[in-house]
């Protein structure tokens, strides 16, 4: 019988050799080349690459001359229909739904629009439950292939447990969301906080982040980061380490819902933009209308922006002092919609940052849409391989 420890090493073996495999998706990489990689001896990697092949995660493609004497090698590659997931994001104003297979290609998504009320837990699971079957019918894929899902949600959330402690946005405390969503699925349900997905989402997805310290800071219908450092998320001790909405950057400034002044919270959201202008005496009902008058030049609106951007160089300021990562990767619908904002707050950060963290400071537009969705089917993806790999020990 194998020792505890000896099963640990199969499996870390197992997934860092998946894990290679994944990542040289798109290049040629055979046996040899994963023996050299991780310095094992050719028997043994066989030996792993067999078990993946036969749990149907991996599969041997074309021929390819895979060393420099010219030895033909078979050219290894993830199995796209290998493991289907799908992730789901709980955001205040919509939920998103996705399915994503084993090359981690979305094959189809859905979005429902939120009203402005609180919902039932229930409610919103019985929403995920027919946007999953609506989607089904429109995939190559059976319900049954779906090996497990991801959720994501605003909120402080025991990824453990699968519990949300609270969303206030809902109004909910204390919910076993993720028993609840497992008990209507009938699937494998991993919860995690939405920032974190996102983060981990955004990561995933660039080579050059996976050994870099990264902070993830999204501006929306809330504010928000994640920070990651060396692959690894930073969770604190109640996974809510980086929830910096009610971080204060105009001390003075409005009324925050949590009773403080001058929160980013109050400054820096969707919302918060369009009630600024209207306390201003503006009649702005859309953020687009602020866009628009920003960008025809129009003068109280490109002071107001201004002032705007200032606070969020002060928020990257202090991100900067507290978590100390030289990758700052910026994302969230109102960065995405409007970049400018962004770049404003770039150019006041020289003043504001010493020069010795100022020059290592990379600060990266994240222009993708659905980060959280597409984290939470990743997350559910990691967790499947997992479980995969220790029935195959
Ligand atoms: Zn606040």
């Amino acid at each position: 019988m194998q020792t505890q420890n000896q099963q640990n090493i199969k499996m870390n073996n197992l997934k860092m050799v998946l894990e290679i495999i994944k990542e040289y998706q798109n290049t040629d990489i055979s046996r040899a080349d994963i023996a050299k990689m991780t310095h094992m001896s050719a028997t043994s990697i066989s030996r792993i690459v067999d078990t993946l092949i036969s749990c149907g995660l991996v599969k041997e493609d074309a021929a390819i001359n895979s060393d420099k004497v010219g030895r033909k090698g078979t050219r290894l590659k993830a199995t796209a229909d290998g493991l289907i997931t799908a992730g789901v994001s709980i955001d205040s104003d919509n939920v998103s739904l996705c399915v994503m297979n084993f090359s981690d290609e979305i094959i189809a998504s859905k979005t429902v629009l939120l009203e402005s009320r609180h919902y039932d837990p229930d409610e919103i699971v019985e929403m995920i439950d027919s946007m999953f079957t609506l989607l089904c019918a429109e995939i190559p894929y059976t319900r049954q292939q779906i090996r497990a899902i991801g959720i994501s949600c605003i909120g402080n959330v025991d990824y453990r447990k699968g519990d949300i402690y609270f969303a206030p946005q809902f109004g909910w405390s204390h919910v076993d969301f993720g028993k609840k969503a497992g008990d209507v699925l009938k699937k494998p349900i991993y919860m995690e906080n939405d920032l974190k997905a996102a983060a981990i989402s955004v990561v995933r997805q660039e080579k050059g982040y996976k050994q870099a310290d990264i902070t993830y800071l999204s501006i929306g219908m809330g504010v928000g980061s994640a920070v990651i450092l060396k692959g690894k998320i930073a969770r604190g001790s109640n996974n809510a380490f980086g929830e910096v909405g009610h971080v204060i950057v105009q001390p003075g400034g409005r009324k925050c819902d949590c009773g403080q002044r001058g929160c980013v919270q109050t400054t820096l959201t969707r919302n918060s933009l369009i009630e600024e202008c209207r306390d201003a005496g503006y009649d702005i009902t859309q953020v687009e209308q602020i866009f628009d008058l920003y960008r025809t030049g129009t003068e109280w609106m490109v002071e107001f922006i201004n002032k705007t951007a200032s606070d969020l160089a002060m928020l990257i300021r202090n991100l900067v002092y507290m978590y100390n990562t030289n990758y700052i990767l910026v994302g969230g619908a109102l960065i995405v919609d409007f970049p400018e904002l962004l770049d404003l707050a770039r150019d006041k950060l020289a003043d504001l940052i010493h020069s010795n963290l100022y020059s290592d400071l990379k600060i990266i537009q994240i222009k993708t849409r659905n980060n959280s969705m597409t984290g939470a089917a990743f997350i559910a993806q990691r967790n499947s391989i997992d479980e995969i790999i220790t029935n195959a020990g």
